[in-house]
């Protein structure tokens, strides 16, 4: 399988791939590049792909049945997807030529290198953080400059992160906002702080904007090189549809356009997004229920004398505890509970990650970590 799930690991390097008699070796950024791993285990509780817990509302999916029969599968789809963008940009208060939709955040986190990445070029990553920045950078043949988040709090360094970007040969940089795994964010002035430093664009990667409910939309009026990207992956319970959104300048999304595959978005995808999109406030409550949950989770780990647990903003909780593999194998074994294992991913030593579930999913998660630990 190779589907992707949110992972934030480090992409590990393997040996050098064997050479095979009558195969003539792919690029060599290629050959030792271990894929985004995203074989999942299967649990009964799966609580490690930050996905939302419940499926689309039913109102949603009433439409969606009601639509099926007529519904244009003959025709290719429209390749901006203009009527989700017009959606998009009107919510948000932008031009529609300030959205584009990708297959999924990651699409767009690709086209971001191959338009600002390349041989020649310099990705600034704040490790740890969401691994698939690093493994496009790789792929792309980018440098990839990594100046690590705070070893305590995971707060960007700010004075030298800016300090670095004042040196002006980086072309791309990305921040998760909150940060996957650690949950925490950079506030607004800090952002604003990288984005004044110099002319390198600026992702800020607000995949979890609607838990958070922070953006630096109001800034974008501001800065050029300010780029926000979004999911429907996980507020709107569609991560399985793979649909994504960027908000830049005209001039960003012009650029972005020139190296996307042109019906990457396809048509059922479009459709499903703009039903999910135009009954936005049904996932309201849903997203009010996480968040609750999530402070309460948070107090309870917080509870547990042998687990040290970070805020987040996000859907999920990141937590340290000893034995922290052994931990999450107990977890999966002996309780059917899927979490995801950070513990030897570089910064995070010993960190486990779980996505906040239905209360009753939390409930079980805590009471088999309370036996375990
Ligand atoms: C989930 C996630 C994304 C986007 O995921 P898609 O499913 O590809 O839309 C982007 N960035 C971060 C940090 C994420 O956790």
């Amino acid at each position: 399988m190779t589907t992707t799930t949110n992972m934030s690991t480090t992409p590990s390097m393997s040996t050098n791939m064997p050479s095979i008699p009558g195969l003539r070796l792919p690029r060599p950024s290629v050959r030792d590049l271990v894929p985004y791993e995203a074989t999942e285990p299967t649990a009964a509780i799966m609580l490690s792909a930050n996905e939302a817990p419940e499926t689309l509302p039913d109102e949603v999916l009433r439409e969606l049945k009601a639509g099926l029969s007529d519904f244009a599968w003959r025709k290719y789809p429209d390749p901006l997807a203009r009527q989700l963008r017009a959606l998009i940009a009107e919510a948000n208060g932008l031009e529609d030529e300030q959205v584009l939709l990708g297959n999924g955040g990651d699409e767009l986190i690709l086209d971001l290198f191959l338009a600002w990445g390349g041989k020649d070029r310099c990705f600034l990553n704040l490790p740890p953080t969401f691994s698939l920045y690093e493994i496009y950078a790789h792929t792309t043949e980018t440098r990839t400059v990594a100046l690590p988040r705070d070893r305590e709090t995971f707060a960007v360094a700010v004075d030298a992160t800016a300090a670095r970007l004042s040196a002006g040969d980086i072309d791309l940089c990305i921040v998760a906002n909150p940060n996957n795994p650690s949950g925490n964010m950079s506030a607004e002035d800090e952002l604003q702080r990288l984005l004044e430093t110099s002319n390198a664009l600026i992702c800020v990667d607000e995949a979890y904007f609607e838990f958070s409910r922070r953006t630096m939309r109001p800034w974008l009026d501001r800065y050029p090189n300010l780029a926000i990207l979004r999911t429907f992956s996980k507020a709107f319970s569609l991560a399985g549809l793979r649909l994504g959104y960027i908000l830049a300048s005209p001039e960003v999304i012009a650029t972005l356009a020139k190296v996307r595959m042109p019906y990457s978005v396809n048509a059922f995808s479009q459709w499903v997004g703009r039903v999910a999109y135009a009954h936005a406030n049904l996932f309201e409550p849903r997203i009010r229920a996480i968040v609750e949950q999530r402070d309460w989770l948070y107090t309870q780990l917080d509870a547990i004398p042998t687990v040290e647990v970070w805020p987040s903003e996000a859907n999920y909780l990141l937590f340290r505890t000893t034995n922290a593999h052994r931990v999450a194998q107990r977890l999966l074994q002996d309780y059917d509970i899927c979490i995801r294992d950070f513990s030897r991913a570089a910064y995070l030593t010993d960190c486990l990650r779980v996505t906040v579930g239905t209360p009753a999913q939390n409930e079980a998660f805590l009471q088999a970590l309370r036996s375990i630990v």
